[in-house]
């Protein structure tokens, strides 16, 4: 299993319009943060995790060939509002692609992208909705486990796929969940800047929910440029714990 971040920024990105802080400055390519989203790559299957305003030059960039599925952690604009480019995949693979989320994130789509759920026009983006329920399902042979959890008050789905355990854009996640993400061996949590803030995890609050769940192998994302310098702040982070960065690959 392949797994590619194709983005580890907060809603806005890094560098942030009109910023000129450091992080924003930076020239080091660790502190471009575009809008998060990752690609897993499984024996059989292609999968996309939010489709963010930045979907289209992220698999550009990373040269993903393939698209089966589409995870939708929520309905937030940074992580649906790419989803018209999937026309790309529908176009040139001749299929149309499953997009899994739970119900008031299907309902998003029909208000955000209308054209794509009525009529027969040819250029419109060719998707198959699927609703979750919380309970896991299959893309393929691969096995998915939602995982579910609060975004402030938004509910918000994280994935686990095989032991690949992703979590974006959560300040709360039920100990009744933590179960589900045992055993993985691979975990990314989202953790904001260091203020606190009402729906995203804090830096702390990462770490220390990081140091509970117990995963070997930790990396933060949906990261602000109030995060600080990727290099300074990676380097101060305990053992098995850093920041994913945009273009990060990991194998598993
Ligand atoms: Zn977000
Ligand atoms: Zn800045
Ligand atoms: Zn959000």
């Amino acid at each position: 299993m392949k797994i590619t971040f194709l983005g580890t920024g907060t809603s806005q990105g890094v560098p942030i319009i009109n910023c000129d802080c450091q992080v924003c400055s930076s020239l080091d390519f660790r502190d471009k943060r575009l809008r998060c989203s990752v690609h897993i790559e499984t024996e059989d299957t292609h999968i996309i995790i939010d489709t963010g305003p930045d979907f289209r030059q992220q698999v550009l960039r990373e040269r993903i060939p393939d698209l089966d599925a589409v995870l939708l952690t929520h309905e937030h604009k940074d992580h649906i509002a790419g989803l018209d480019d999937i026309r790309g995949y529908n176009f040139s693979l001749n299929k149309s692609i499953d997009v899994f989320g739970r119900d008031q994130v299907i309902e998003r789509l029909k208000i955000e992208f209308p054209y794509a759920f009525e009529g027969n026009y040819v250029g419109k983006p060719k998707i198959n909705t699927h609703t979750l329920n919380g309970k896991p399902f299959h893309i393929g042979n691969t096995k998915v486990v939602p995982i579910d959890g609060l975004h402030g008050e938004m509910p918000c789905f994280g994935f686990r796929i095989n032991d690949f355990t992703y979590i974006t854009d959560m300040n709360q996640l039920p100990e009744t969940e933590w179960p589900k993400i045992a055993g993985s061996k691979i975990l990314v949590l989202n953790a904001l800047h260091h203020q606190p803030h009402y729906s995203h995890f804090t830096l702390k609050e990462a770490l220390e929910l990081a140091k509970n769940l117990g995963v070997k192998e930790t990396y933060f994302t949906h990261m602000s440029h109030h995060m600080g310098l990727h290099s300074s702040v990676n380097a101060g982070l305990p053992m098995g714990i850093n920041l994913a960065y945009d273009g990060l690959k990991l194998h598993l």
